[in-house]
């Protein structure tokens, strides 16, 4: 008995590890037969054939040439450039649609082979190998993403949206010709980011769109509003929004986003806020001198000491100092809309103030408890009315929402370089829902429980542009029908 070398592999041993082989068919190079002579176990699944229905025969014979096809991916013609040239040829995606037994049709398939000459002994071309890997999966999906991106595509051109995408890591950027027409270029001009960046201001770029971007290192969504400049020197206004996506390290590697024309609703805005601007000046006006005949009457009748009307006029002077914080409200929301609210920063105490504050309310309002307990001065660097201002906004708010005779408690204290003022009251308090959007322009709760009391939601949005103008935290803690406590913190 002799043994076979060791670096050679008995045929019953070499036939089974190809039969196991993914996706193998070895052809005998006998144009134009091209007999099958070996299948793997694989092929014959993917083909819906059996070893012995195909062994032995010509190939054309058991898989009939696709008609639709091209005859340049015909296997005929395929292996016959092999057996010619002697090279490898790689189809890496045709169609050849397969026979369903069950169904009794030809089912879509897509295929990617390779063909690979064999020698034979006698140096010349004895065999084929060829082998498939059904690919129908992969190409439906890239079908379906393309679908998708068409779909997303006429979607975006429908409501004049923009997208645009920029790969962080190879700064590599592109974007919808819709973004080229938004910034006044024609849709096929080619731009670099740097030549869309270049129509935004320096200011802008440093007030608004540098802070959204840190904002979305953290919370991964970003949004902002800026204006551009087109090249025919006109002004327009996009609204920005998008998303950045993060590696496995979180380390940012991409943002995605979409671009807007507002121009239409931001002019809208503007004259909307230039009305409010210029309505609020004009009632500032009569005011004044209404507050002022007030304050000569009380004199006035103060010496000659007629109760009833001091009371009246006490009450009309408090009705007056009310309808003033509220035409103060809006002039200021005018002014923060336009960037003309600014802040000057002075050394104070901010225990002084809080007392004072405190005062100022208990004059107007006499049916609650306002307890403050100041240790020490706390002096801190600000804009001492504009900070007056917001301890206002939580005092008046606190007794507009918690019952009468109810008891609101001020605290300061002093933590890590920063100073923390809080009030908190026993009121109504806020859902968790509600709590988010306090903070924005107009936005009022809204609650059986408090739909009489009157008010504009303006106060805690220029209270929260206040802080941040101070580069401070504000925020609000509340349990719904046990009370709430609004803070804010400043650096010292
Ligand atoms: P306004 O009180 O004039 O409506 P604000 O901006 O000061 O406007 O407040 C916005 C909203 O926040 C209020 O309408 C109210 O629903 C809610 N809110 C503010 N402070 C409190 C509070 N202390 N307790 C309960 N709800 C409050």
């Amino acid at each position: 008995m002799s043994a076979a070398p060791m670096h050679t592999l008995p045929e019953d041993i070499f036939r089974a590890a190809f039969e196991k082989s993914p996706g193998s068919l070895l052809v005998k190079a006998d144009a134009p037969r091209f007999t099958i002579l070996a299948a793997s176990d694989s092929y014959l699944a993917v083909t819906a054939t059996t070893r012995d229905g195909i062994l032995g025969r010509g190939f054309s014979e058991v898989f009939p040439e696709n008609k639709n096809i091209d005859d340049s991916i015909k296997a005929q013609h395929i292996f016959k450039k092999v057996v010619e040239t002697g090279q490898k040829i790689d189809i890496p995606s045709y169609r050849y649609d397969m026979f369903d037994p069950d169904t009794y049709t030809y089912e879509e398939h897509y295929w990617s082979c390779s063909n690979v000459p064999i020698v034979g002994n006698d140096g010349k071309i004895a065999y084929i190998l060829n082998t498939v890997v059904d690919i129908t999966g992969e190409v439906k999906a890239r079908e379906q993403a393309i679908e998708i991106a068409n779909r997303l595509r006429l979607a975006n051109e429908a409501t004049g949206l923009a997208t645009w995408d920029l790969d962080l890591v190879d700064n590599h950027f592109v974007y919808s010709p819709r973004m080229a027409e938004i910034f006044g270029h024609k849709p096929d001009d080619t731009l670099s980011l740097a030549a869309f960046r270049s129509q935004i201001t320096p200011e802008d770029m440093d007030n608004i769109i540098k802070p959204s971007f840190k904002q979305a290192l953290l919370t991964g969504n970003y949004l902002y509003e800026v204006k551009i400049t087109c090249p025919d020197t006109s002004v327009r206004w996009i609204k920005t929004q998008g998303v950045i996506i993060f590696n496995a390290n979180h380390k940012p590697i991409r943002m995605l986003g979409t671009v807007l024309d507002i121009t239409e609703s931001k002019r809208d805005e503007i004259r909307k806020n230039d009305f409010i601007a210029m309505a609020s000046h004009e009632l500032k006006t009569p005011l004044t001198s209404l507050k002022a005949y007030i304050q000569l009457l009380e004199k006035k009748i103060t010496k000659e000491g007629d109760p009833f009307i001091n009371n009246a006029l006490v009450k009309a002077g408090n009705q007056v100092n009310k309808m003033s914080d509220l035409v103060y409200g809006f002039l200021d929301l005018s002014r923060l809309e336009s960037g003309k609210l600014q802040v000057k920063i002075q050394p104070f105490d901010i225990n002084e103030l809080i007392t004072e504050i405190i005062t100022e309310t208990l004059l107007v309002s006499e049916n609650h408890k306002i307890v403050f307990n100041p240790v020490k001065h706390i002096i801190i660097n600000a804009d001492r009315d504009r900070i007056g201002q917001v301890m206002g906004n939580f005092l008046s708010n606190a007794i507009k929402y918690s019952p009468r005779e109810s008891t609101i408690t001020v605290s300061a204290h002093v933590d890590d370089n920063k100073v923390q003022v809080s009030v908190s009251d026993t009121g109504v308090g806020i859902r968790p829902k509600d709590q988010e959007k306090l903070f924005q322009r107009f936005y009022r709760v809204e609650n059986e429980s408090i739909k009489n009391i009157s008010g504009f939601g303006i106060g805690l949005y220029l209270a929260s542009e206040i802080i941040q103008r101070h580069k401070g935290k504000i925020w609000v803690e509340s349990k719904e029908g046990k009370g709430s406590t609004f803070s804010f913190s400043l650096p010292i």
